[in-house]
C-alpha cells in the first residue's frame, strides 16, 4: 500500500505544487486555502521514512476554528493561535477516487459545489414565439393562394378517343410439375425439385475458450488521506488464458430430389395492338370489331375512352371529363371554372356536382 506524497497550488500567490504536509504555503506563507485541493503530481513520490508513513496513516489533517489554520491529527493544540483542538473541529475530507478520476492538477477547488445551473439563453423562447409567428403567416399566404374564384368558360369544342382492346389466342410450349386443362402433352422427363440437407460426414476442428488460471491486484485508485498524502487503493481481478478445444462439426450435403416434369403445349391470350378512333368532334364511334367477332383466335378484352372538352377563357384549355358530362355538353354553353383568388391563375374546371 504504496503512499504517495501530493501537492497543493498556492490561491494567494499563485504558486503551484506545495508539498502536499505543507500546511503553509513555502513562498508567500499563506495558510492552505480554505477548500485545499490536493493532487498527484508525481506518482513516483513514495513515502518510506517511518515517522513521515506514520504521519500519513494518522489521519486527516483538521483546520483551526479561530485561525483557520490547519494542523497535523496527531497536533492537539494549533500552532498558530494556540486554540487547543476539540470535537467541533473540523477535519479535512478523505476521499477514494478511481484511477481514471485521481486529481492531477490542481486546477479548481474541491468540495465546492459544482455550478451546474446554467441559465438558458435568453432569446430561446423569444426565438420559439418568433418561429411559430413566421410559421403563421406562411400558412395564412398558402391558405389565402389556394382560395379560388369561380369564372365562366365558354365550350368551344370537343375531342374523344376510344380504344377497343384486342387479344389473340396463340399455342405456346411450356414446362411445370403438372399439366393445365386444356395443355397436351409433348413429353415428361426427370428434373430437379427441390434439394435435401444430408448430414455426410463429421470434421474434427478446434476454437480458443477461456479458462481462469488465478487473479492479481493491482492499484485501482488513490485515496486522498486529507492530510497531503495518497493511498494506493487495490483491486483483485481474475487472469484467464487461451487454450485449445477440439469438436466435431456436422458437414451436410445437398441431395438432389427428383420428380417428374412435364413439356406440353396450351392456348394461351396475348394482347396486341389494340383498335383506336378518335376525332375532334362531338359524335364518338368505335372502331370495326368484324375481325374480332369472326376469327376465333381473337378476343375482345375491354374498351375505353377518354372525352376531352375545350374551353375558352383568355385562351382554350382541355379538360377530360366523364362521358356522360361530355355527351350533355354544346358548343357555346358556358360552364364554371376556377381562377385564383389571389394570382388570377385558371386552374381548370369544377366537377359537374357543383355547376
Ligand atoms: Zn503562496
Ligand atoms: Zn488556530
Amino acid at each position: 500500500m504504496a503512499i504517495h506524497v501530493g501537492r497543493w497550488d498556492c490561491t494567494t500567490c499563485g504558486y503551484k505544487g506545495v508539498r502536499g504536509p505543507e500546511t503553509e504555503c513555502l513562498n508567500c506563507g499563506a495558510d492552505r486555502p480554505k477548500n485545499v485541493k490536493f493532487y498527484m503530481a508525481a506518482e513516483e513520490d513514495i513515502v518510506q521514512d517511518p515517522t513521515v508513513l506514520r504521519r500519513a496513516r494518522g489521519g486527516a489533517d483538521w483546520r483551526c476554528s479561530f485561525c483557520s489554520q490547519n494542523n497535523p491529527n496527531a497536533v492537539k493544540i494549533c500552532k498558530d493561535c494556540g486554540n487547543t483542538k476539540s470535537d467541533s473541529d473540523k477535519q479535512l475530507a478523505v476521499k477514494t477516487y478511481n484511477t481514471a478520476a485521481v486529481p492531477r492538477t490542481g486546477d479548481g477547488t474541491r468540495d465546492l459545489p459544482q455550478n451546474t445551473e446554467e441559465t438558458p439563453p435568453p432569446s430561446s423562447k423569444k426565438g420559439c414565439f418568433i418561429a411559430l409567428g413566421v410559421m403563421a403567416v406562411i400558412v395564412s399566404v398558402l391558405l389565402l393562394f389556394s382560395l379560388n374564384s369561380a369564372i365562366e368558360v365558354r365550350v368551344e369544342g370537343f375531342e374523344w378517343k376510344q380504344s377497343i382492346q384486342v387479344e389473340e389466342k396463340r399455342n405456346v410450349q411450356e414446362e411445370d410439375w403438372s399439366i393445365p386443362s386444356g395443355g397436351t402433352i409433348v413429353t415428361s422427363f426427370q428434373a430437379i425439385h427441390h434439394y435435401n440437407q444430408v448430414l455426410d460426414h463429421y470434421e474434427t476442428r478446434t476454437r480458443t475458450e477461456q479458462r481462469s488460471v488465478g487473479s492479481e491486484e493491482y492499484v485501482c485508485g488513490k485515496k486522498d488521506l486529507g492530510n497531503g498524502y495518497f493511498e494506493d487503493q487495490y483491486c483483485t481481478r481474475t487472469l484467464y488464458e487461451d487454450y485449445q478445444v477440439e469438436y466435431e462439426e456436422p458437414i451436410y450435403r445437398q441431395e438432389p430430389v427428383y420428380q417428374k416434369k412435364y413439356r406440353y403445349t396450351v392456348d394461351r391470350w396475348f394482347a396486341i395492338n389494340p383498335i383506336v378512333t378518335q376525332d375532334k368532334n362531338h359524335s364518338p364511334q368505335w372502331g370495326n370489331t368484324v375481325n374480332i367477332r369472326t376469327n376465333p383466335s381473337l378476343r375482345e378484352a375491354g374498351r375505353k375512352g377518354i372525352y376531352t372538352v375545350l374551353v375558352k377563357e383568355e385562351e382554350i384549355h382541355a379538360h377530360e371529363i366523364p362521358l356522360s358530362w361530355w355527351q350533355k355538353l354544346k358548343v357555346g354553353d358556358k360552364i364554371k371554372a376556377k381562377q385564383g383568388r389571389i394570382s388570377g391563375h385558371y386552374r381548370g374546371l369544377y366537377p359537374e356536382e357543383e355547376q
